[in-house]
């Protein structure tokens, strides 16, 4: 790998972030789910924690099943439990199978512990989202107060509100919804407010959403038999120290002049929004004529997989990687070109955000490898030459997270609910 030609990629990724912190296109789903992808994507709800990215890939044969996951961080060790933990619920719960949902929710205790558990494992990141759907609460409009209404919140009690109580309320009033929701998030013409608002009910709901779905499909005939001889591999997660040029250097290629650079310079500092992407990428101190600043890179988890399981396999069948958030701009490029080269890969979306600790995957073909440097730098060329050659103001677009949800019956989620309530109580005592 040309190191020089690597480094200018870098530079390059963040000079880019520092000036556009969103770029291209975001994307929804572009390919209807199967159930093996929506599974998918649960699974990758379950899994992530905290701040951090999960990723799932399904490679099904005829008899058997491998799960593959990787995320954007290190492993601990309390990953691996609860990673086998749910493997475990899901095997046991197959033996019995096929089994109606609203069976396994009213009676069964793997199913019930492992939604127990998974609320605990991701219990800061829908403590969070928990929040700001309680603050958009606090705000007068028909469609809070019809949200109140329906799940007879007590506005001044909010905080005894159960965490696992409000994901199974905004489950059903999400899909009892769905039509309409979708149709208010599409539209432009609908407030921000508005479409925040649907986006936390959505993701909130998503949790119990997810384990509805995975539960589901536990419960199905097709399942058990791929469940059976079910198999997890978690990816190793990679990272590197990576220098690279000035912020002056990689803009210079684009404004020779020196005075219309300065000029260029002051405009981007003049600007609160960019000042701040300046500081996040180049320090406090906006280091933007320093040379050789290293920072550590780290693979995202889509690239993880899609390197080590599908290109360096050579691997062209159809795939689908689910994801706990939306691939980022720079992965959704590189598997544009990945899919220039054969590659069928499906993701549940890709949003528009530039995250500037982005790590080049690198494959085991050199050939894939160069050109697919030569297409990042191509794009973010362009990227960095529409910002210095026609400055706007743009504002940053919320990310439009969550996983899939399921659906099953109003009977078994109120089973689920009450169950879970009575579970939460011994716990207590
Ligand atoms: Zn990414």
């Amino acid at each position: 790998m040309d190191s020089e030609r690597e480094k200018e990629l870098y530079s390059k990724v963040c000079a880019a972030s520092g000036i556009k912190f969103v770029a291209g296109e975001a994307s929804d789903k572009t390919t209807r789910l199967t159930e093996n992808d929506k599974f998918s994507c649960s699974l990758a709800t379950l899994l992530a924690r905290d701040d951090e990215v999960v990723v799932v890939m399904l490679k099904v044969s005829t008899n058997s099943c491998t799960v593959y996951i990787a995320k954007n961080d290190k492993w601990l060790e309390d990953d691996f439990t609860y990673i086998d933990r749910v493997k475990n619920y899901l095997k046991k719960i197959s033996k019995i199978a096929p089994i109606p949902f609203e069976v396994v929710a009213a009676e069964n205790d793997d199913a019930l512990a492992l939604l127990s558990e998974a609320i605990m494992y991701c219990t800061v990141k829908l403590k969070s989202r928990i929040n700001k759907l309680k603050k958009d609460i606090k705000c007068q409009n028909k469609y809070v107060k019809s949200f109140i209404d329906y799940a007879s919140i007590d506005t001044k009690n909010m905080d005894k509100i159960e965490t696992y109580d409000l994901s199974i309320t905004c489950f059903e009033y999400y899909n009892e919804n769905r039509k309409q929701f979708k149709d208010l998030e599409k539209d432009s013409a609908t407030p921000q407010f508005l479409k925040k608002f649907i986006g936390h009910i959505r993701k909130v709901g998503s949790y119990y959403g997810s384990w509805n779905r995975i539960i589901s499909c536990a419960c199905s005939a097709k399942f058990k038999i791929l469940f059976s001889h079910f198999e997890v591999r978690l990816l190793e997660p990679k990272m590197t120290e990576q220098s690279i040029i000035s912020w002056e250097d990689v803009i210079k290629e684009f404004i020779t002049d020196h005075k219309k650079y300065e000029d260029f310079k002051s405009v981007c500092l003049n600007s609160d929004y960019k000042k701040d992407s300046l500081r996040f990428v180049y320090g406090d101190s906006i280091q933007l004529e320093s040379a050789d600043i290293k920072q550590t890179v780290k693979l995202h988890a889509e690239m993880n997989i899609l390197t080590n399981k599908l290109i360096n396999k050579e691997d062209k069948s159809r795939a689908f990687i689910g994801v706990s958030k939306k691939c980022c701009y720079l992965c959704g490029l590189y598997i544009r070109f990945a899919i220039t080269k054969g590659y069928v890969i499906n993701t549940s979306g890709i949003h528009r955000k530039l995250y500037h600790l982005w790590k080049f995957p690198d494959t085991d073909n050199a050939i894939f490898n160069d050109e697919s440097l030569s297409y990042m730098i191509k794009n973010l060329n362009q990227i960095i030459r529409d910002e210095t050659e026609h400055y706007t103001e743009e504002k940053v677009s919320p990310d439009n997270l969550g996983g899939s949800l399921g659906s099953s019956s109003h009977n078994a989620n109120q089973k689920v609910r009450s169950r879970l309530r009575s579970l939460h109580k011994l716990i207590r005592k």
